[in-house]
């Protein structure tokens, strides 16, 4: 009878080996065990009813931002956390945080730390100081977010279509600007949002939202400023 610690070694062996087995690139593989390593060191980690130690791609997917309601999915988080901060340490993350938001970062944060595109995508909204959320969809059809912190809610759910354009497989498009009520629920009229797409091979697309104040309240603000004053300040 195998110890617990001695149990879940064995069923991160077996799960690696899976891995292998079905191909994966070795940046997967290396998300995948550091995901596993945090279910092997935390002690309060147990397997649950809903899915033990399976780990599915959803559970790879959950972040700290999800609503984690139970067990089973706040133990999958934790993992994912513990992947991430391994894989891409905050202190070299500086470089792929500064100024304006975009893709091209993105990429060369995958590429610098050996990881996905869609691991680095969700870590660069997690972290960068724009209100930014990413969306992955497949022929234009929606699978999951991840949002920033401050990002408003959005309103798109599995399987609806996205308008994103005409795909060119291995480009990033400009940023263009969408309406919010596509994006946003509720509507969001003070906001201004942006989207820029990745096209990936295999209909896959990886689209940065970004969101800003609008102008309007400035105005508004200009406009009674001016009514107060009577236009004596111009
Ligand atoms: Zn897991």
């Amino acid at each position: 009878m195998l110890t617990p610690p001695r149990r879940r070694l064995c069923q991160l062996r077996q799960g690696i080996v899976a891995d292998s087995s079905r191909g994966q690139v070795r940046r997967r593989l290396t998300f995948s065990l550091s995901h596993e390593l945090l279910h092997f060191l935390n002690p309060t980690h147990e397997q649950t009813s809903v899915g033990g130690f399976r780990c599915t791609r959803q559970d790879m997917r959950l972040s700290s931002g999800d609503k984690i309601g139970d067990r089973h999915r706040r133990q999958e988080s934790e993992a994912n956390s513990f992947a991430i901060e391994l894989l891409t340490p905050r202190n070299r993350l500086k470089p792929f945080l500064c100024g304006n938001a975009k893709l091209a970062q993105v990429v060369a944060m995958a590429k610098e730390f050996d990881i996905s595109r869609e691991a680095a995508a969700r870590r660069f909204v997690e972290l960068h100081p724009d209100d930014l959320a990413v969306v992955f969809c497949r022929d234009n059809r929606f699978l999951y977010a991840a949002c920033g912190r401050e990002f408003p809610r959005l309103s798109i759910t599995a399987g609806e279509q996205c308008d994103l354009g005409q795909p060119v497989q291995g480009t990033i498009s400009g940023f263009d600007e969408v309406a919010p009520d596509d994006w946003l629920h509720p509507p969001q009229h003070a906001i201004e949002l942006s989207a820029q797409t990745l096209w990936q091979a295999n209909g896959h697309s990886i689209t940065l939202l970004r969101a800003d104040q609008s102008d309007d309240d400035e105005v508004g603000f200009d406009d009674t400023f001016e009514r107060f004053t009577g236009g004596q300040n111009r």
